[in-house]
């Protein structure tokens, strides 16, 4: 079987998220399961030279807007896995990955050099694998060319959506310019008197994913489904939640180069030493008896910050430290500024993107907070559960997948985890947390619960297999 799997990042060339980790991760997991997989993702700005092989196609000529756009295509293996870059200056060639007025007219394009690269290559991948609103236009492109195109006649799309909030809404009049002048295509796009590329990977593709089972229920419901509810219960019985898998040759805290000493779930011993190090480089006084607390995230309103906001008070009460990475929203990011400047010595933050302290910060932890209001997968946590730093989360998404809570009477649970998206309730499981800490014997029970767990790639990959051939046999 030949897979091509199609996003708007990927690890190592690009990441803003999520997406970033599991489109990189997953063709090398492919591989691994023996299935022949290859990746195209755009060559940004951003993307690092030493990982641009050689220059696979030099003249990628794309039908576009009514003329042909002189493209280029990169070829690596830097995620350990086939990768095509497609090069095209004017469109991601920018200071960030997204933000831009015209996103829809850039990923519409990549959608479209995408499947002309696939075509140059000359062989039809019998599963093209799309993923979030960037790719929705490529699903309708190959559901319509199909029908009189023998070279796609065979393949079949699977479209993954890892965060139904971002739709890649624009006015229909613009579908035309992208050659999407058909009812059909137009009436995938159609969506509230505007054109939504999200709608239309879900309408055209032939089946679905989501990134956890859990979250693959909530776009179903009007509350995650921002207007599509319907059409994903409409297409329910193609849709399939599959958890991301966590990449262990990066996240593993037994010989992560990033951290300043080793552990494992047998010899913990070394953890100390990581969170010492940790208070350090965040200069704050070493004492460590007290717990750490610790947030790595985009500073968005999912990500549940003013839960945070409510409960940092009461967390500097009990005498705990918190660390902060994350960049986003000015009121996040002054918010967190503000902590500091009042709690100089509990607090610390680091305003912005870093992988590297990300894991040290992991490493060096006691807790992680993760209050989302959603949470289609969610990775923080899986890392945290490897890294022996308790996740306290709120139970949606693939949070509550991933997350069991803890269990004084059984001994069972890997963290702490709350229903209603309310402070007071958050709250409760902070201080049950910190009751636990309290225990030695307890806490580390629960810390090497959550090391023992298996979220790893090759689980993931296996049952993408089983979809991909469910897709085929469809
Ligand atoms: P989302 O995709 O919604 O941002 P996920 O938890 O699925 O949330 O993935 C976030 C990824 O981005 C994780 O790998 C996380 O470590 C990383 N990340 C987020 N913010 C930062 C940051 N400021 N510095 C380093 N890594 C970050």
């Amino acid at each position: 079987m030949r897979v091509a799997v199609i996003s708007a990042e990927a690890v190592p060339y690009s990441k803003t998220g999520g997406l970033g980790d599991v489109a990189g991760a997953l063709p090398k997991a492919l591989k691994a399961v023996g299935i022949d997989s290859l990746l195209i993702t755009p060559c940004y700005w951003q993307t690092k030279g030493e990982y641009i092989w050689h220059t696979a196609i030099d003249d990628l000529y794309v039908n576009w807007r009514g003329g042909t756009y002189h493209a280029k295509a990169f070829y690596s293996e830097a995620n350990g896995s086939p990768t095509f870059l497609i090069d095209a200056p004017s469109y991601f060639h920018r200071d960030s990955i997204y933000g831009y007025r015209e996103d829809h007219e850039r990923f519409a394009f990549f959608s479209h050099a995408a499947l002309t690269l696939l075509r140059r290559l000359g062989t039809a991948p019998d599963i093209v694998h799309l993923n979030d609103w960037h790719t929705g236009f490529a699903a309708v492109e190959i559901a319509e060319s199909r029908r009189w195109d023998a070279f796609w006649r065979n393949t079949r799309t699977v479209f993954s959506i890892h965060n139904m909030a971002y739709q890649g809404g624009f006015g229909s009049e613009e579908l035309w310019k992208f050659g999407f002048g058909s009812e059909f295509a137009r009436n995938a796009f159609a969506f509230n008197g505007y054109a939504s590329a999200m709608k239309a990977g879900l309408e055209a593709s032939d089946t679905l994913s989501t990134v956890s089972r859990r979250y693959g229920y909530e776009i179903q419901t009007p509350e995650n489904g921002y207007g599509l509810d319907w059409l994903t219960r409409l297409r329910a019985d193609r849709l399939v939640g599959i958890t991301n898998g966590v990449d262990y040759e990066v996240w593993n805290p037994a010989t992560d180069p990033e951290l300043p000493a080793h552990f494992d779930a047998n010899d913990l011993s070394g953890k100390a030493e990581c969170k010492r190090q940790l208070l350090d480089e965040f200069h704050l006084p070493v004492d460590l008896s007290r717990p750490v607390f610790a947030s790595i995230t985009r500073l968005t309103d999912q990500k549940g910050i003013d839960l945070m906001m409510q409960v940092a008070g009461e967390i500097l009460a009990t005498g705990s430290y918190i660390v902060s990475l994350g960049s986003g929203e000015k009121r996040y990011e002054d918010f967190w500024q503000r902590l500091r400047d009042h709690a100089p010595r509990q607090v610390g933050i680091y305003r912005g993107y870093n992988e590297s302290l990300a894991h040290r910060i992991e490493a060096g932890a006691d807790m992680f907070l993760m209050p989302s209001k959603f949470e289609p997968c969610g990775l923080n946590q899986m890392y945290s559960l490897r890294y022996g730093t308790v996740p306290i989360v709120r139970a949606v998404g693939g949070l509550d997948d991933t997350v069991e809570n803890w269990d004084t009477v059984t001994g069972t649970g890997n963290g702490f985890k709350f229903g209603p998206y309310r402070a007071d309730r958050f709250l409760e499981r902070i201080y049950e947390a910190l009751f636990a800490y309290a225990d030695r014997d307890s806490w580390q029970r629960i810390q090497r619960n959550g090391m023992s767990i298996d979220n790893s790639w090759e689980n993931a990959a296996r049952k993408y297999v089983e979809l991909y051939n469910w897709t085929l046999r469809l």
